[in-house]
């Protein structure tokens, strides 16, 4: 797929399932064909259902191509899996559940899904990803309207976020994360706040490490205040301000968009990576982590 088209483009050349499988294989098996239980490298494929199906020729094992990838068990089309990729992907769309069911044309349910998926495979890959060189690390507040001064409304959450740094001190990686309850006392966050940050985040072999714990623009690291601004007006642009819940899900999706269009892989390669080879999270572990899901009955969403 390539970013430089529109999205018109992408929704004529990523119209169908055919279209769609080879990227998908290619992406999941880049050596060819590798068999999740036995590691066999030959498989006869099945071609008699909408995916095609793979059995391995040593041990049997069946695999769909979808099978422990973000798309597993999900009854949407790929072809709309790959034209909500690409949405989410372009630095230049903001994306959300009532626009996507309108341009993919699926329901407001299976978009807030798909979107969830999308959002919780860049949570997952940024877990492994840790700052380190130079680090900057400053509080930050996500609040609606943004506020820097205040901390004490329901609807603000105190945020750390961290940034490594070039030797020319440009950002070349940022997080921004909430900061569990626990570890703020009125509008401070405690030692045990930026520790644990540290620990989850930062390299601890890294020395070069400057911590602000004062939310003002004067003593922030600027460019990294300037991006936490700049989180807290798009999330609020286009979700209207959210609640606590689901808030790290944007924040990590905000800064994956800010971290691959730094990079030589563009944030579509990335995203249509990280699909492909990462599984998805199940509805319930969703719901678990939201009550406030849409029109939660207690049965199961189709993405
Ligand atoms: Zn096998």
């Amino acid at each position: 797929m390539d970013i430089s088209m529109n999205f018109e483009e992408i929704r004529q050349t990523y119209n169908c399932e055919e279209a769609c499988i080879d990227i998908l294989y290619a992406e999941k098996w880049p050596h060819g064909y590798h068999c999740p239980r036995c590691g066999h490298h030959l498989a006869y494929t099945i071609r008699t259902r909408r995916l095609p199906l793979f059995e391995c020729r040593s041990c049997h094992h069946q695999a769909s191509l979808i099978s422990s990838t973000v798309m597993e068990g999900s009854r949407t089309p790929l072809h709309k899996w790959f034209q909500a990729i690409y949405l989410v992907a372009n630095p230049s769309i903001d994306i959300n559940a009532t626009l996507l069911a309108e341009l993919v044309q699926v329901t407001y349910k299976t978009a807030w899904l798909i979107l969830h998926k999308l959002r919780n495979v860049i949570s997952q890959a940024d877990s492994i990803e840790i700052l380190n060189g130079n680090v900057k690390v400053n509080a930050a507040l996500y609040g609606k309207p943004y506020n820097p001064y205040r901390l004490s409304h329901p609807q603000e959450h105190p945020l750390l976020s961290g940034a490594s740094l070039d030797a020319q001190g440009k950002i070349t990686y940022v997080k921004i994360k909430q900061v569990p309850k626990v570890h703020i006392s009125q509008t401070n966050i405690l030692r045990s706040g930026i520790d644990g940050f540290l620990k989850n985040n930062v390299d601890p072999l890294t020395e070069d490490v400057t911590i602000v714990k004062l939310r003002y623009p004067k003593f922030s690291f600027s460019p990294l205040f300037n991006l936490c601004k700049e989180a807290n007006l798009r999330i609020n642009a286009n979700f209207h301000g959210i609640g606590g819940k689901h808030l790290q899900a944007y924040l990590d999706e905000y800064c994956f968009i800010i971290n691959y269009s730094n990079k030589k892989q563009s944030t579509l390669d990335q995203l249509l990576h990280l699909c492909a080879t990462r599984p998805s999270i199940t509805y319930k572990a969703l719901i678990h982590r939201d009550s406030s899901a849409p029109h939660h009955t207690g049965h199961l969403y189709a993405a």
